[in-house]
């Protein structure tokens, strides 16, 4: 066997490097690396570790949970927080000097009570619904929002540092729900500065965005897709050279023969059509492998291309080797970079799903490796 676990996350930090290095090169803009949700399955603190020293200039999470991980962890800089929940605990966040967003009025005033106990001015970024119809004030209550906003500014409870939006089709670069929420983007700008705000940090754009649409990118565009080399717009070329970071890999358990008409998995949803050999590999979805991968995705086994035979387990599933034997013990890619198997796009398309949920739901039982191809030459995870 190998020296590896039996079955584990490999991440290259050289690929995260190169990306956000490019990132930032394409756009000329301020980048914020969006790590939520355990930076898409990567693992935040590497992650973030390695984006900050490519030089990400902010970092973003989802929730204060993750805002609480990442200071922890020692990470100081600039950071952006949007997904808070009423009765939230703002203050460590507030003494850290994070950047909150607020989407109401009534947020407002909760941060501005934090503020109070804090006994520390909050800086506060506003966020506006430009037609995602998610998170975001929606535009009737703008002028209301603003001027709290505005008189909470005045008082010195805090700094309005940015104004920001999200899209709803990015990664359909013609669709007319862009240009309009570029407008509305544009229309919150201006009511804000009739407001006397002057939001230094202005940002609208995603990964596609970033990519694909110059328009929005504003001061900032906040990337979490294209930092781990996946592609935001699948099918809409970009030119942009992003590497995968992550490689789902696995030994290869067992390898039996089974006849024509054998069963294969619970339910036999596969049977045999003629004699051939099986291959066990210890992933299911336990570790967030979908059923629905279930007779329809493919992994590399020793460099070849094997279909997924019979129902994902939770601990295992089955592929079909061709009536080939190799060893067991042999190298398994379920996903990753092109050159070592099939992609996270390759495991969307065949579960229907996207590549985002691909790499964020995988983790359960798998252990995370972090090589780093530039400087220990490692490669980015099979066995060479
Ligand atoms: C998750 C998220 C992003 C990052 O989107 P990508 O498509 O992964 O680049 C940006 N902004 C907000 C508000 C998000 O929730």
């Amino acid at each position: 066997m190998t020296q590896w676990d039996r079955a584990e996350i490999v991440v290259d930090l050289a690929a995260i490097r190169h990306n956000v290095r490019l990132l930032k090169e394409l756009t000329g803009v301020a980048l914020i690396t969006v790590v939520k949700a355990d930076a898409y399955g990567h693992g935040m603190l590497p992650v973030a570790r390695t984006a900050r020293e490519a030089g990400a200039d902010w970092l973003a999470v989802a929730t204060l949970d993750e805002v609480r991980a990442l200071r922890s962890a020692g990470d100081t800089g600039p950071l952006l927080t949007w997904l808070t929940v009423p009765d939230e605990d703002y203050d460590d966040a507030i003494r850290a000097g994070v950047d909150l967003t607020a989407y109401s009025v009534g947020e407002l005033d909760e941060i501005e009570a934090a503020v109070v106990y804090a006994g520390a001015p909050a800086r506060v970024q506003l966020k506006v619904d430009t037609g995602l119809s998610r998170g975001g004030a929606p535009r009737a209550d703008w002028e209301r929002f603003f001027s709290r906003a505005r008189a909470g500014e005045k008082a010195g409870r805090w700094e309005i540092t940015g104004l920001w939006s999200h899209l709803a089709c990015a990664d359909e670069p013609e669709h007319p729900a862009n240009h309009a929420q570029e407008q509305a983007f544009l229309d919150a700008l201006a009511m804000a500065e009739e407001s006397g705000l002057h939001p230094p940090l202005r940002h609208l754009a995603n990964s596609a965005a970033a990519l694909l649409r110059p328009s929005a990118r504003f001061d900032a565009v906040r990337c979490g897709l294209a930092t781990y080399g996946l592609d935001p717009a699948p099918g809409v070329p970009h030119g942009v050279d992003l590497r995968p970071a992550m490689t789902v890999r696995a030994d290869l358990a067992l390898v039996k023969d089974v006849a024509a008409g054998d069963g294969v998995s619970y339910g036999h949803t596969w049977t045999a059509p003629e004699a051939t050999t099986i291959g066990l590999v210890p992933v299911g979805y336990g570790e967030g492998v979908p059923v629905a991968a279930s007779n329809r995705a493919a992994v590399q086994v020793a460099g070849k291309r094997r279909p997924i035979r019979g129902r994902v387990c939770m601990d295992q599933l089955l592929v079909d080797l061709g009536g080939e034997t190799p060893d067991v013990g042999s190298d398994v890619v379920l996903f990753g970079p092109p050159e070592l198997g099939p992609t996270a796009q390759d495991w969307a398309e065949a579960c229907e799903t996207i590549n985002y949920e691909i790499v964020t739901r995988i983790g359960g039982r798998l252990t995370r490796r972090y090589v780093d191809s530039e400087r220990d030459g490692a490669t980015t995870g099979a066995r060479g």
